[in-house]
């Protein structure tokens, strides 16, 4: 039965649209059924219920982060060691170390 699969198709993408996706005019070159580009940018047809990547996009290099300054990579770091931290005193020692390299990367 295709209407099952219709039905399904159709929920995926109501759940997609609850979670921030838009439906987009680009269709999905296997099946021709629109597509929806979630929150982090990624395209999914929901007929297909599948990943769809864009001509030409396939491999986008992710460099933006990565030649972003070492010392914002360590800011980074320990902003996430300091959210599983619940130690008070690694808390203040790491959020003081924070604050110091965030005065060197902005200086
Ligand atoms: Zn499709």
């Amino acid at each position: 039965m295709t209407e099952d699969k219709e039905a399904s198709a159709l929920q995926r993408a109501a759940k997609l649209l609850l979670e921030g996706a838009i439906m987009l005019r680009e269709s999905c070159p296997q099946c021709i059924s629109p597509l929806y580009q979630k929150k982090d940018g990624t395209l999914y047809c929901t007929s297909c219920d599948r990943r769809v990547v864009r001509e030409g996009e396939i491999q986008r290099p992710e460099k933006a982060k990565s030649s972003a300054s070492p010392i914002q990579a360590k800011i980074d770091k320990l902003a996430a060691e300091l959210e599983d931290t619940t130690d008070p005193e690694k808390i203040v020692k790491i959020s003081e170390t924070i604050r110091s390299l965030e005065k060197i990367r902005d200086s």
